[in-house]
């Protein structure tokens, strides 16, 4: 019992005494909590942001975009796919999508941007599935935003109006009925290639608007657009490219686009 109490004393003696030592240990100094900033701390001023003029409707183009069609001149920023100039009509400021004349690119490139273009399939209905108001518009000529007359017109999900065909489906339907003007509002980022590898490789990704509603919601990439096969990427890279265009031998139109650099 003698024993027992000497070692719970020699043990609260000890106890005791780190304790002591431990006040006496000078505390480090307390970082800069939010409990010490003050607002301007976080407050970021310079370079300002540039201004622009915002469109009258979110149909026009802001003041920094891109004319690529106003509806008369075809041949001022679109080309044939051989450089020459297009053989597409142009037919009360649309352009037509003419069967049998090829696609169409623009004579800019492109890396990131935003880009706004409105279409129309044909009112009078001819064909189903795919051969019913096909186009599309080809992002830095490789990655197709499908154009076509989904408006009660089935076909596979990846290929429908507002998909990145045979890749991401549209989240849903917003398709207008054949002859209404519809709108894409498209952001893209382009794919970022470091070396010869594919190890530092940022594929390119896609957001798009539907007549207003989003349909696709920052999808990456898997390559680019394939009718037959799996899209992947190899190790090809590329630089900035231009916006084409489908000849799918369907006349669909093409009015009021505008791009926005980024
Ligand atoms: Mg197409």
């Amino acid at each position: 019992m003698k024993k027992l109490f000497i070692i719970g004393l020699m043990l609260f003696t000890y106890v005791y005494s780190s304790g002591q030592e431990q006040q006496k240990t000078p505390l480090p100094p307390v970082p800069a909590g939010p409990d010490k900033m003050t607002p301007g701390m976080t407050e970021i001023w310079n370079p300002e942001v540039k201004v622009i003029q915002p469109g009258a409707t979110d149909r026009d183009a802001p003041s920094d975009a891109i004319i690529l069609f106003d509806g008369t001149d075809i041949n001022k920023e679109w080309m044939g796919m051989d450089g020459k100039p297009s053989i597409w009509a142009v037919k009360d400021g649309a352009l037509i999508s003419t069967k049998g004349s090829g696609y169409i690119k623009t004579k800019r490139v492109f890396n990131d941007f935003q880009l706004h273009i409105e279409w129309k399939t044909p009112t009078e209905v001819n064909g189903n599935s795919q051969g019913r108001g096909n186009s599309g518009v080809y992002l830095q000529e490789l990655y197709e935003v499908q154009v076509l007359d989904s408006y009660d017109n089935r076909t596979y999900r990846n290929g429908q109006a507002g998909s990145i065909y045979k890749q991401y489906p549209p989240l849903v339907n917003a398709s207008k009925k054949p002859g209404e003007w519809q709108i894409y509002d498209i952001i893209y980022t382009a794919p970022r290639f470091s070396n010869d590898s594919l190890i530092y490789f940022t594929p390119p990704r896609v957001t798009v608007l539907h007549n207003g509603v989003l349909v696709q919601n920052n999808v990456s990439l898997r390559g680019p657009t394939q009718y037959i096969g799996i899209p992947e990427y190899t190790i090809k890279k590329h630089g900035p490219l231009g916006i084409l265009l489908q000849d799918h031998g369907n006349p669909v139109g093409y009015r009021n686009i505008w791009i926005r650099e980024l």
